[in-house]
């Protein structure tokens, strides 16, 4: 794999980027930090789908585009450079929909796909509860088989697009140590959504779930009854690279602000960008970012040539989120006061550069993955 852009990768990026600029962004800050609710989310998801950012990892029988993962990221990474409560349903989306490919049942994928991927669809996926979070097999929220149908009671946390999903895959609890994953449509009568307000990123939906007595066909069933680990599996790989960009991408928006504002802000008779230690801050930044990019990128080419990628996706995942914690934070101490003024974008970037080590598997996690495929031995418990 080369890690210089193709041509048709820069010119898709390059239109996406001036679309981006142009059009999202002033909308984007016009809106503010507060909540987006669907309708308006709806608006957006449906430009950038045109762009390819749902359909295009998504193999062309399924509507999809069929494009490879490396040029994917490239994608994902400019629109989260500009809001990442706007990636962020995305990236969930493209997850979802991934799902729904490989393991939904026809009447599912022919109810719920096309929507997805034109961006007029969200979907949710659930496995965390309030007492079920890195411990992912440890699900309670019940699946009790009535004739043909389950009825599910239980309660999920943390559900990216909880507010606005069409659709939400459950991983529920079918039996002794089987777990399984079952769609419920976003407008079932026994689901109650509630909003969970963060420390950033309250544009992007994330809620809590409660369900009863959700009754469901058992022919909603995604995947082989006892097999949703094995199918989150996969999808933990993608997702990870996801979350991966989601932290270099905040760190290179950080990097590009540092930049000018480190040649703009004059300090001791010159710009700060001539002071030693500043040009360490730049240079460090610029370094740290393009080696999660690149440990990202050689994941992504792994998926791309049907190779597993657990560990390499792992690496990215930590190291992406957490370079996207450090950069931000070094971009905030290089704007000195006006940092953490809300006038200028570094203070929000480190703010939502903080969520990223802790979904798909925090940092700690990750590292025990790794740790164990390089090993034998596992440290989890
Ligand atoms: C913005 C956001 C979006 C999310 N979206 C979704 C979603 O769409 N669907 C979904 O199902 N979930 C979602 N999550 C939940 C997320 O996956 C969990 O928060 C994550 O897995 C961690 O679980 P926890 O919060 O319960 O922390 P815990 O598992 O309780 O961990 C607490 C701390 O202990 C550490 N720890 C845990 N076990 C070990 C161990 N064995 N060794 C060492 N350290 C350990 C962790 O690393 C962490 O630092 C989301 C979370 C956030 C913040």
């Amino acid at each position: 794999m080369s890690f210089q852009m193709t041509e048709e990768q820069k010119m898709a990026t390059d239109s996406l980027r001036k679309f981006l600029d142009k059009e999202i962004e002033p909308e984007f800050i016009a809106h503010g930090e507060g909540r987006i609710y669907k309708e308006q989310m709806t608006k957006w998801s449906k430009r950038l789908a045109s762009f390819g950012l749902v359909n295009a990892p998504i193999p062309e029988e399924f509507g999809g585009m069929g494009m490879d993962w490396v040029t994917h990221l490239r994608l994902w990474e400019e629109v989260a450079v500009t809001s990442l409560d706007i990636a962020a349903p995305l990236l969930i989306n493209v997850a979802g929909a991934d799902l729904l490919v490989q393991n939904a049942p026809k009447h599912i994928q022919d109810k719920y796909l096309s929507g997805l991927l034109n961006g007029e669809m969200f979907i949710g996926v659930g496995i965390s509860e309030p007492d079920v979070g890195s411990d992912v097999a440890a699900v309670k929220t019940q699946a009790i088989r009535d004739g043909d149908d389950w009825v599910i009671n239980g309660e999920k946390t943390w559900i990216s697009n909880g507010e606005y999903m069409d659709l939400f895959v459950c991983t529920c609890k079918t039996g002794d140590g089987e777990l399984t994953h079952i769609a419920i449509d976003g407008n079932h009568p026994g689901l109650e959504v509630r909003h969970i307000p963060k420390m950033a990123l309250n544009g992007q939906s994330t809620s809590q779930i409660f369900l009863t007595d959700v009754r469901v066909p058992v022919a909603d069933t995604v995947g082989k009854i006892g097999k949703a680990l094995m199918n989150t599996l996969v999808i933990f790989e993608r997702a990870r690279c996801h979350m991966a960009a989601w932290g270099y991408s905040l760190g290179r928006r950080a990097l590009e602000e540092s930049i000018k504002y480190s040649q703009d802000r004059t300090q001791h008779g010159k710009p700060i960008a001539g002071h030693q230690l500043i040009a360490d801050k730049i240079a460090t930044m610029a370094t740290e970012i393009d080696a999660a990019r690149l440990l990202t990128l050689h994941a992504a080419d792994m998926i791309d040539k049907g190779i597993r990628c657990d560990k390499e996706a792992s690496m990215a995942k930590w190291y992406g989120t957490e370079i996207g914690v450090s950069a931000t934070r070094q971009a905030v101490q290089l704007h000195g006061g006006n940092g953490v003024s809300k006038e200028f974008i570094v203070e929000r970037l480190a703010r939502e550069a903080m969520i990223g080590p802790i979904p798909d598997g925090t940092t700690e996690i990750q590292k025990l993955l790794i740790s164990r495929i390089l090993t034998g031995v596992q440290a989890f418990r």
